[in-house]
């Protein structure tokens, strides 16, 4: 019988929402069409101009600047026809995630007639003022300007909030005199002196067609949602970003029935228009899911080359921002918005990747390709070995530091995961096979095995920092609020070292089959590296005794963690690598140490605020409520009233530890007002400090938990955590 859909199509339609709806429009449609890609090049430019663009994009040339003009005014042509009035140069300082400033596209021609023009040197070069962004004193006032660099490998692409549509152009950030202002000047340099190394690996094993090699990125972002009505109540959340206090709530994550289960509608809908927005900016969002805490979620892009990722990622987060106060929520980024609940991280997967796609840190079904692969794994352990504590500086600030070091995933102790075949076939390496018949063919086995791993997904290990995952490396230590940049210079900084120790060994062997040789290079490194392999539970107090015992740092707080970076080695790493000169290392470890020590001030002085401003008043109320029904009680029967009574005594103990807590946190601060020395203020802050914070807090804590609901002003964890 025919039905009356037998048209499938017809059937289609009629069940999928109205055509025209816009977010009925599949993907690849609207994928990137607010970006200026090669479709809106190719659209604007000339043939010429736009070969010469995507000559510097795709194969690293060197930017003829004679096309700058052209290019500049293809972009503004572009940009007009989608509605902008003004550009803006967009960057990364050291301090905060990105800066901007916009300007219109207007000047007057000859006869005082407004024109809309954009120039090349208007695209290749701005000029924001730099005095108010954190140069660690390298700058003084009178060269107090900075300028921004345009940035071609990162598609331009329009902005639109509210009434306003402006052209963005990802930019470098220098002083005039040269000094990086910015966290992707260093990137960029870190990538150019990795790719380069990884580029004479493949050379020496006898590649022929690879043009380039390029690092390749894809951070996982955690991050809550909160409903906006409750966040602008929590003066702690609008400028601390996270709860300084909070009683627990009776139910928390302790069932697991969060992680990957059913997302509310009211949450997709959220997400449904974040994927929307990213895809439309050509960000290749991918997953999206329930984390482990409660109203705590993760999205997870497609790799991409690092630089183009990392501003993706910087880029993702604005528009999340802006997306959850439209559907009335507030998302936070904090590392640790509420104790005792799962704080939130960013992954940062991590991989080599050459011209014909292949993966450098994916085994092959040939062994010899093995021997490759074991060769940029021995760089990487190389290079973890010798600056772990470097990745670990990376990723140090005051919201980092309730994560690594404190009672949460993963410990500030830098080792690597390889997973039990990877290990166990390095072990054997180390032990001497291939020096007989007999090893020789097990090692054989057990690089023909390889492939397997980039499959095995069961075997994780989700308490290590640095985590092999088949066929790329997990960093999981940075903050769901960073600026990746920073961690993957480091990454690459000391991955360059590593290919270094490898390419100073076999370079010079001018051997036609490299093979052997590299073999006993990734033997000789195994054997040296051993220390930063760790396979079992990082959480552990054992891995704890375990790391001291092989001498691995483990900085638990980013006064110490941030040492580092006035050693000797790791500035003569950085100066060496192009990435950084010594006053800029400097320059970087007091803007960090500086913003480690203002947020951790912050803390102190809102906590201060919030205790005497809402939590001993409402205490008080309670106080006179108990103590007038107490009285009552009395006067009805003999001792009647001794139940509230009693509480109130509590109340006033109660009352005596927060002003205690307060005079600890006024003199911790006075303290470190009192310190010169910035490197001793931190540690102050960070000793005297973290535990005036701790005090105070828990004495808000407890009180919160005996005061009538309905005399507590602030939203309780219980509402945060559940109700959106
Ligand atoms: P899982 O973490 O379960 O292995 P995926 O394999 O999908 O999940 O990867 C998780 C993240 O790792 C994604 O953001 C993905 O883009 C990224 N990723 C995958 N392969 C690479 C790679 N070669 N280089 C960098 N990041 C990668
Ligand atoms: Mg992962």
């Amino acid at each position: 019988m025919v039905s009356e859909h037998s048209n499938v199509e017809e059937m289609i339609k009629n069940l999928a929402l109205r055509e025209d709806h816009p977010d009925r429009r599949p993907i690849a449609d609207t994928f990137g069409a607010l970006t200026f890609n090669k479709k809106a090049m190719a659209k604007y430019l000339s043939k010429s101009v736009y070969e010469k663009l995507l000559n510097t994009i795709e194969n690293n040339e060197k930017l003829d600047v004679e096309i700058a003009d052209e290019v500049a005014h293809a972009m503004k042509e572009w940009a007009l026809a989608m509605g902008a009035t003004h550009f803006c140069h967009w960057f990364q300082p050291q301090r905060g995630v990105t800066a901007e400033k916009h300007d219109a596209f207007l000047t007057f021609d000859r006869t005082g007639t407004p024109i809309q023009r954009f120039s090349g040197r208007q695209l290749i070069q701005g000029e924001p003022d730099a005095s108010s962004f954190p140069s660690g004193g390298m700058r003084s006032t009178f060269e107090a300007r900075g300028y921004t660099a345009w940035d071609p490998t990162s598609p331009a692409f329009v902005l639109r909030t509210g009434k306003s549509v402006t052209l963005v152009i990802p930019t470098a950030y220098l002083s005039w005199t040269g000094e990086v202002l910015d966290m992707k000047t260093p990137l960029l340099r870190s990538l150019h002196a990795i790719e380069d190394r990884a580029y004479r690996v493949l050379k020496l094993f006898g590649n022929r067609t690879a043009k380039y090699v390029r690092v390749t990125v894809g951070p996982e972002q955690e991050y809550f949602l909160v409903s906006k009505e409750f966040f602008n109540r929590r003066p702690d959340l609008v400028y601390a970003g996270r709860t300084l206090f909070g009683a627990s709530a009776a139910k928390h994550q302790q069932m697991e029935d969060h992680y990957f289960g059913s997302i509310k509608p009211k949450v997709l809908d959220f997400m449904a228009d974040v994927d929307k927005a990213l895809f439309e900016r050509g960000i290749p969002a991918k997953t999206r899911h329930n984390e482990v805490a409660p109203n705590q979620f993760e999205i997870a892009p497609i790799y991409e080359e690092a630089n183009l990722a990392i501003d993706h990622n910087l880029q993702a987060m604005e528009i999340m921002r802006k997306i959850a106060d439209e559907h009335g929520f507030a998302i936070l980024l904090h590392e640790k918005p509420f104790q005792g609940i799962n704080g939130s991280g960013k992954h940062l997967n991590w991989s080599m990747g050459d011209s014909d796609g292949n993966n450098l840190l994916e085994p092959g079904l040939a062994p010899k390709k093995n021997v490759q692969f074991l060769v940029f794994l021995s760089a990487i352990l190389a290079g973890v070995d010798k600056y772990g504590a470097l990745l670990r500086a990376a990723v140090a600030d005051a919201g980092n530091d309730h994560r690594l070091g404190a009672n949460e995933a993963p410990p500030a102790i830098m080792s690597v995961y390889l997973g039990t075949f990877l290990d166990k076939l390095l072990t054997e390496i180390e032990k001497g096979a291939g020096e007989t018949e007999a090893t020789r063919a097990a090692l054989e086995t057990g690089l023909k095995r390889l492939p397997a791993l980039a499959l095995d997904n069961s075997d994780r290990n989700r308490t290590s920092p640095i985590a092999f995952t088949g066929n790329k490396f997990e960093f999981r230590a940075v903050g769901a609020s960073q600026n990746c940049s920073e961690p993957a210079t480091a990454m690459n900084l000391i991955v360059a070292y590593g290919l270094d120790v490898v390419l100073s060994k076999l370079e010079k062997s001018g051997a036609e089959d490299i093979t052997p040789k590299a073999l006993g290079v990734v033997k000789e490194i195994v054997k040296q590296t051993k220390r930063v392999r760790f396979e079992g539970n990082g959480y552990s107090e054992e891995w704890q005794k375990e790391a001291a015992k092989r001498g691995l740092p483990n900085a638990k707080t980013t006064p110490e963690a941030l040492e580092i970076l006035t050693d000797k080695d790791v500035i003569a790493l950085y100066e060496k690598y192009g990435v950084l000169r010594k006053e800029e290392v400097h320059a970087k470890y007091d803007i960090k140490l500086e913003a480690y020590a203002k947020t951790k001030e912050i803390e102190l002085k809102l906590l201060k605020e919030l205790a005497l401003q809402f939590v001993l008043p409402t205490l008080a109320r309670q106080v006179s409520s108990y103590g007038d029904a107490a009285g009552k009680l009395d006067a009805a029967g003999k001792s009647a009233g001794n139940a509230l009574k009693s509480k109130v005594v509590e109340l006033g103990k109660l009352a005596a530890e927060i002003d205690e807590g307060i005079a600890a946190v006024d003199a911790a601060l006075e303290a470190a007002d009192a310190e010169k020395s910035l490197s001793k203020k931190a540690k102050l802050l960070c000793t005297k400090g973290v535990s005036a914070l701790n005090d105070l807090r828990c004495a808000c804590d407890r009180t919160e938990g005996v005061v009538e609901n309905c005399l507590w002003q602030l939203p309780k964890y219980r509402e945060m955590l559940f109700l959106l």
